[in-house]
């Protein structure tokens, strides 16, 4: 260790770090790389073994392998071609002799001296009696460094090679991983046998071993999961004190008397926890979960009905002008009979409408508004806001639910969330940390399963034979397209499903009314597009993934969805719950032309079953959690070293670890703690509106 390397500490720039100039500085940056604990804090995604290594003789080994040989004479160049140069090296040990050949690295033959030892690490090959590595990798007998051991693989970026990165950590590593404060207390330490803090930062990215790799991940990755877990319940006991509008302990019967169907026992167990909820001064803050067409809509209007009873008005949020119609339409027949009424307020309203809206609002005559986004605009204003419910939340930003809920005057309204992506409940408690969560976890009764095929592109004649036939029979269908998404400018996308679209409507179905809709329109143009579709005046709706959330088309029996590979096994089962919700027989089909034999099976998982949560796991263990929230609206921080799909044992101890330690300290108050709670507070720094 040199005097410069001591002087290095955590917040060190990374400029002050050997052959960082300005240009580096700058690549590091778009790593978010700016000092040498965030250096230490960037995590190999993966290891390279170099640690295996053979002779000469017995090269060569499975794989890549490490041999130590001399440079037995200067390297010669040679220009094979325009584009393509030679250099060769004869290496000896003392068993053999082999060749090195290096393509376009002309500056090696200034690199390797003749007669010092070298370890080369790559690929050997045998031709002939000669063993012969191209393009490996070497270090000089008195500087090896990252071969013969575990090479850390990091994510890079433009400018910035994995020797150099590797080689920046190497140098912070010693000075600074001591300085890191180690603040997972040492009863849990104890209690988990959880490798020390310094420790596993050097192991993390310089293993001395698998073993000592395990430890140090284990560690790092349990730490993580603490943080989550305490900064989640610091948030839910956090609402423990707010006081919220009481609604009457109230019999259901009731409200179950207006309904024209009798319910599901999970959507009646659904009903009580949130009318348990109501009664409770501390606010609701609940989360339904069901998969779609489990019956969602009339949980929200039960306890819409609940908070009535007591005199509170309530608010519906739908992500589309559509379904807030659709809702009003469902919901005022339904609770007239209650004495409640029911108002709409959406952006594209008259200015007059919309006035005579608020003005009702406010004198306390609506008793139910169900609306967009409008409902957050200034002026709208409630009498006695005593509920909010969401809908199909995924659609809204953990900001948008504060911000209607700030609308309530008396103190928090209790919360509602209806939700239709079927996260795996162990997810959903975490993901969702500060709310409760009901599971609607039956369909009603009655629903015949839809038909699902898999096909590829040599079948696509017969699919619209079959498209043709349903349209006979009188069925609609929908027609989903990947992409074009609301806020990614995807041209290249729009322009393609356009111009399928017009081949669609020239050459293909010339008879029958096939219409484009895409999250590029107006949503007034969406909607009246939709509008359309639901009056049976479109036989074929082309469209991308905006139908997604919740249309009720009952007419509309099959679906066929373009390039399913590029979706979501959870999107799609979305895309599948549009059709069958009317009493005819439904189909969806999934084109793909995939060659690739992984996404043929992933898809099949859908063939195979109508269970959105075994879906929803299947997905979860394929691509992530990533895939259940678009953006990261569901306002969780990033999490830099844990999965919480794939952890979710270690997930399961630091919760409880962070349960026991909240026992003792519940707001984590005692000095000991405080360096513990400005962690947690860092690492949901980037969402301070739901951590403060
Ligand atoms: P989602 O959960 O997808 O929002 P909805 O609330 O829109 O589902 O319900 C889908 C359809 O099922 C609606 O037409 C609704 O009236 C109907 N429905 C809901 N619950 C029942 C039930 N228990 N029995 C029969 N039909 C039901
Ligand atoms: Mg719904």
């Amino acid at each position: 260790m040199n005097g410069e390397d001591a002087a290095l500490t955590l917040s060190s720039a990374v400029e002050t770090l050997p052959g960082v100039g300005e240009a580096r500085t700058k690549a590091l940056a778009r790593l978010n790389l700016h000092t040498a604990e965030d250096l230490l804090r960037y995590f190999p995604r993966d290891y390279e073994d170099r640690r295996k290594c053979c002779s000469i003789q017995e090269a060569p080994g499975q794989g890549a392998v490490c041999i130590w040989g001399m440079v037995a004479e200067s390297p010669r160049c040679s220009r094979i071609r325009k584009g393509l140069e030679l250099t060769k090296v004869k290496v000896v040990d003392d068993t053999s002799a082999m060749t090195v050949t290096f393509f376009n690295q002309s500056y090696i033959h200034q690199v390797l001296q003749p007669g010092e030892r070298y370890l080369f690490f790559g690929r050997a090959e045998r031709e002939g009696s000669w063993v012969q590595m191209s393009n490996p990798v070497f270090e000089r007998e008195d500087r090896v460094q990252f071969l013969g051991r575990l090479m850390p693989i990091y994510p890079l970026t433009a400018g910035i090679s994995n020797r150099l990165l590797a080689g920046l950590i190497r140098r912070c590593i010693d000075p600074c991983a001591g300085q890191i404060p180690e603040l997972l207390p040492s009863e849990i330490r104890g209690e988990y046998q959880l490798a020390q803090s310094e420790f596993s930062y050097r192991n993390i990215h310089f293993p001395a071993d698998e073993n000592a790799l395990a430890l140090a991940r284990r560690r790092l990755i349990f730490e993580e999961l603490f943080y989550l877990s305490c900064g989640l319940t610091l948030l839910r006991s956090r609402r423990t004190g707010a006081e919220g509008p009481v609604c009457a302990a109230l019999s259901l019967a009731p409200f179950y008397d207006l309904l024209p169907f009798s319910l599901t026992d999970a959507q009646r167990r659904t009903m009580e926890e949130a009318a348990a909820d109501l009664a409770q001064v501390r606010p609701m803050n609940r989360l339904v979960q069901g998969d779609v067409g489990s019956g969602k809509t009339v949980v929200a209007a039960a306890c819409a009905w609940i908070a009535h009873q007591s005199g509170w008005q309530s608010a519906l949020m739908a992500p589309t002008e559509l379904l807030a119609a659709q809702h009003v339409r469902s919901l005022a027949p339904l609770l007239a009979p209650a004495g409640m009424k029911v108002g709409l307020l959406t952006g594209s309203m008259t200015a007059k409408e919309k006035r005579t809206v608020r003005a009702a609002l406010a004198a306390g005559e609506i008793h139910l508004l169900i609306g967009t986004h409008a409902l957050l605009s200034q002026g709208v204003d409630f009498a006695r806001l005593g509920l909010v419910i969401t809908d199909e939340q995924h659609r809204f930003g953990v900001d948008q639910r504060a911000a209607l809920s700030a609308k309530g005057i008396h103190g928090v309204p209790n919360v509602l969330v209806m939700s239709a992506t079927p996260i795996p409940r162990t997810l959903a408690l975490i993901i969702y940390g500060d709310l409760d969560v009901s599971v609607i976890d039956t369909l009603p009764p009655g629903r015949t399963p839809i038909e699902t095929y898999v096909i590829g592109e040599d079948k696509r004649q017969r699919m619209y034979q079959f498209v043709r036939r349903q349209v006979r029979a009188g069925r609609q269908v929908y027609l989903v397209c990947p992409a074009v998404e609301e806020h990614t400018g995807q041209q290249q996308d729009l322009k393609a499903v356009t111009a399928y679209t017009q081949e669609l409507q020239t050459q293909v179905f010339p008879d029958l009314r096939v219409a484009l809709v895409h999250g590029k329109l107006r949503p007034k143009e969406k909607d009246f597009v939709m509008s359309a579709f639901a009056a049976g005046e479109i036989d074929i709706l082309v469209s991308t993934t905006v139908i997604e959330v919740g249309v009720d088309v009952p007419n509309a029996a099959l679906m066929v969805v373009e390039n399913a590979e590029r979706f979501g096994l959870s999107q799609l089962h979305q895309l599948r719950g549009r059709v069958g919700r009317g009493p005819y027989q439904s189909y969806c089909i999934l084109m793909s032309n995939a060659r690739n034999q992984e996404s043929i099976a992933r898809l099949k998982v859908l063939k195979e079953t109508t269970d959105g949560f075994r879906i929803a796991e299947e997905d979860l263990k394929l691509r992530g959690p990533g895939d259940f929230f678009g953006q990261r609206q569901h306002g969780l921080p990033q999490l830099q070293i844990a999965d919480l799909a794939g952890d979710t044992r270690i997930l399961k101890q630091a919760q409880e670890a962070a349960q026991q330690l909240l026992a003792q300290d519940p707001d984590l108050s005692q000095p000991a703690h405080q360096p513990l709670l400005d962690r947690v507070r860092r690492l949901f720094a980037e969402n301070p509106d739901i951590f403060n």
